[in-house]
Order: structure tokens, then sequence, then C-alpha cells
């Protein structure tokens, strides 16, 4: 963890969104494969779903592609900021080969478990978190990816700490401990970590992450 976050009990800014990728395909070309059909459905179930309980998340999304990921292997799929673009890794195209890498990092606490979801459900719940964040920016008017997630975060503090006498929460790190290791990387992380929590867990998922949920949804308003 350490860095400047660490003093202030605050999470930090950054994404992986300068990633190596070039698309490698369509994913309705890609489900014309019939091993494949069952995999494309589900992704597509989950943004139906998705676009049916957050306002306005159609919005920012131009393309959903299978993308080849150079020189990061171990990333499952993206969400390509400037150009509005969801790419999944080729080399975990599959139900089994996304079940196997994700629950690996479940185990070791690095991503929220995904409850009765598939593995791709959980990826691109994740994924559509960070869409999410973008159609924030739209309705904030604003530019700045990091800053908009920092005000999320910052709202999703005031929500959990309100009413308490000792405030239990600090910072937004503490916010993120909670939900899982790969969401104390960024404020932006921490928003898609929580927003697939929801999404896999429901009434399950963690405190941490409804609230942050509830924060974000009120910024699509
Ligand atoms: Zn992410």
């Amino acid at each position: 963890m350490g860095g400047r976050g660490a003093n202030s009990g605050d999470l930090g800014g950054g994404n992986a969104s300068s990633l190596n990728s070039e698309k490698a395909g369509d994913i309705w070309n890609y489900r014309h494969n019939e091993n494949n059909e069952q995999f494309v459905d589900n992704i597509n179930q989950t943004v139906r779903e998705m676009a049916e309980s957050y306002d306005g998340l159609m919005n920012t999304i131009n393309d959903i592609y299978m993308a080849k990921v150079k020189d990061n292997p171990t990333v499952m799929a993206f969400w390509d900021i400037d150009h509005g673009e969801l790419g999944i890794n080729t080399r975990y195209g599959n139900i089994e080969k996304m079940a196997s890498a994700y629950d690996d990092c479940v185990k070791k606490g690095y991503h929220p478990g995904r409850g009765n979801k598939t593995a791709e459900q959980a990826v691109i719940a994740h994924e559509l978190g960070h869409s999410l964040t973008s159609v924030a920016m739209q309705k904030m008017r604003s530019n700045n990816f990091d800053d908009v997630s920092k005000k999320i975060m910052k709202e999703a503090q005031n929500i959990l700490n309100k009413g308490l006498k000792k405030k239990k929460y600090p910072g937004t790190r503490k916010i993120a401990t909670k939900i899982s290791e790969y969401a104390t990387s960024s404020n932006a992380e921490c928003i898609a970590e929580a927003t697939a929590d929801v999404y896999c867990n429901g009434s399950k998922a963690k405190a941490e992450s409804k609230a942050v949920v509830q924060a974000l949804k009120g910024f699509l308003k």
C-alpha cells in the first residue's frame, strides 16, 4: 500500500487505461462459434441487467469486443475511458478459463466473491463500474476521471460515517480494505470492485460496497 495515500487514509488516483491492446473481433462474431455462445450470453445478460438498474449506462459504451492484450497477461478485461470501449481478453475467452482465473483471485482476497454469477459476469460488472464512473463524469461535466472517482468515494465515506460520533472510516482506504485487495489500488478500482460485489452478491454484498454504489448512483441522476 504505502505512498501518499497511506498517510491521509485516502485512496489515490490512477488506473490501467494505458493498456497495450487491440481489438481481436466483434463479440457477436465471437458468439458464432457455438462453444462461445453461453460465454457471450452471460456477458450480454450482465450489460442488460445493469442497464436496467443504473441510469444512463449505455450512454458511454460504444463497443464491447474481444481483445488481444499485450504485455499484461493477467488482465481479464478493461474499460477504455477515452473511446468508451469494453474489451475482454481473448486469453480468458471462455467460461472455464475466466472462472479459473477469477476464482484464484477471490481465494487470495484480490477480488470480491461472485455469489451465483459466472466469472465473466463478475468481470463485466467490474468494468461497467468504470463505465458508470464515465457516466457520472458526463453528468458532472467533468473531463477528469480520477477527480470524479475521488468525489464518489468521498461521498461513500460520508454515507458510512453518517450519524456516528466516532468516525468509523477516517479515510476512503478503510472502505477499500473491506471490499478487496484490488479495491485498495485506487478510487476508480474501489468503485469498480464495489459495483461487482453488489451485482454478484446483492443484499449479501459488503456494507462498504453498498455505500459506494449508493454514492455512485447519486452522481448518475
Ligand atoms: Zn478496473
